[in-house]
């Protein structure tokens, strides 16, 4: 039996046929899935998706939407980009495509957020379109079935990666293959302890036979990260709490957070820049964040402050929480770390 027939066998068998994106699949339902999963989870995913599909049923509901709603429903799913240029990719659909999602595969790659492998599953799983792809799941089974060497974004081994994925991919049920091909990544070939015994390709996988599964992919050679720090003050007064958006570049781009500064002796100043008088500080021990390039320890600052505060109007660029409110805003999962420290100051949570 050739390679694809007993992927798409074992697919047949036991893969995953009952997530929620893939029962009417439409471009748009896998292209939102598709990129809700890069990173994350199945698991994770499903509920977000369901609340995402909820409320932008169509691209040009997604496109209408305001981007502080779209950056709301994927709080807590990391990697904001990804729902910024979801939204950027309708409004460009809905302008240039009357709202219809593209079927050519170059227009679909010209979409921002969206690489070759991403359109191609999103054109082969829901138009059965004949296009290899390559995620991570699918890279992690071919670079062991065949001992690929090199690491996942060095140019070499992804060349010889996608020329696999490309004599492999069949002519006739696309679709069933590359979604098997995804499925066998994320639940038999797994990063770690892959359950090989299980697996359709072990008659003929060379890091089977070798004993070399850990080895492949390879491993990219390790940067240490660069450490940072920061203080975050949260001004409260009550159970409110002044937020601010954060310009649409650099971290956190266009998500909901606190102000920053680099040192305690700059607090003063920054309070009497909002004509704030203290009425008392409270610091927190510091907490780390991770990015993929440097980590953030931050210290958090709660600061009291008289009722000079209220002054302030809520607008776009900076508002009032109010923690049994709430507001329909993207927030930073380090936002939310703070907003319940708050809250457990307030004795609204344990
Ligand atoms: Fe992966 Fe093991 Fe299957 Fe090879 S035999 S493709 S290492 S699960």
């Amino acid at each position: 039996m050739q390679f694809n027939e007993k992927v798409v066998q074992w697919f047949n068998a036991k893969g995953r046929t009952h997530l929620p994106w893939q029962q009417h699949k439409t471009p748009y339902s896998v292209w939102i899935s598709e990129i809700m999963l890069q990173q994350t989870q199945v698991a994770t995913v499903i509920p977000y998706y369901q609340r995402f599909m909820e409320s932008f049923p169509s691209i040009n509901e997604l496109a209408n939407a305001d981007e502080d709603n779209v950056l709301h429903h994927w709080t807590g799913l990391g990697y904001y980009a990804r729902a910024r240029n979801l939204h950027k990719a309708a409004k460009r659909i809905r302008d240039d495509y009357k709202g219809e999602f593209p079927t050519h595969i170059d227009e679909v790659i010209d979409l921002p957020g969206i690489g070759r492998s991403t359109a191609g599953a999103i054109l082969s799983l829901s138009l059965n379109q004949h296009h290899p792809i390559l995620d991570g799941n699918v890279k992690r089974v071919l670079a062991r079935h065949y001992m690929v060497s090199g690491y996942p974004g060095l140019a070499s081994f992804e060349k010889q990666l996608w020329k696999l994925s490309e004599q492999l991919t069949p002519n006739k049920q696309v679709a069933s293959f590359n979604q098997a091909m995804m499925d066998l990544g994320a639940m038999i070939c797994t990063r770690s302890k892959p359950s090989c015994t299980q697996c359709p390709l072990q008659d003929d996988c060379q890091a089977f036979f070798h004993e070399k599964q850990s080895e492949f992919p390879g491993k990219k050679p390790k940067k240490q990260k660069p450490e940072k720090s920061t203080y975050m003050v949260m001004f409260t007064q009550g159970p409110q709490v002044l937020m601010y958006k954060r310009p649409a570049s650099g971290i956190w781009g266009g998500l909901w957070s606190f102000y920053e500064i680099q040192n305690k002796g700059e607090l003063e100043q920054l309070a009497q820049s909002f004509g704030f008088a203290i009425k008392d500080t409270n610091e927190h021990p510091a907490f780390r964040h991770t990015f993929s390039h440097f980590h953030l320890d931050i210290t958090p600052l709660l600061v009291e402050i008289d009722d000079k505060g209220l002054n302030i109007n809520d607008n776009r660029e900076q508002l009032w929480y109010h923690l049994e409110q709430g507001a329909n805003i993207g927030m930073a999962a380090s936002s939310k770390t703070l907003l319940d420290l708050f809250a457990k100051q307030q004795n609204l949570i344990q």
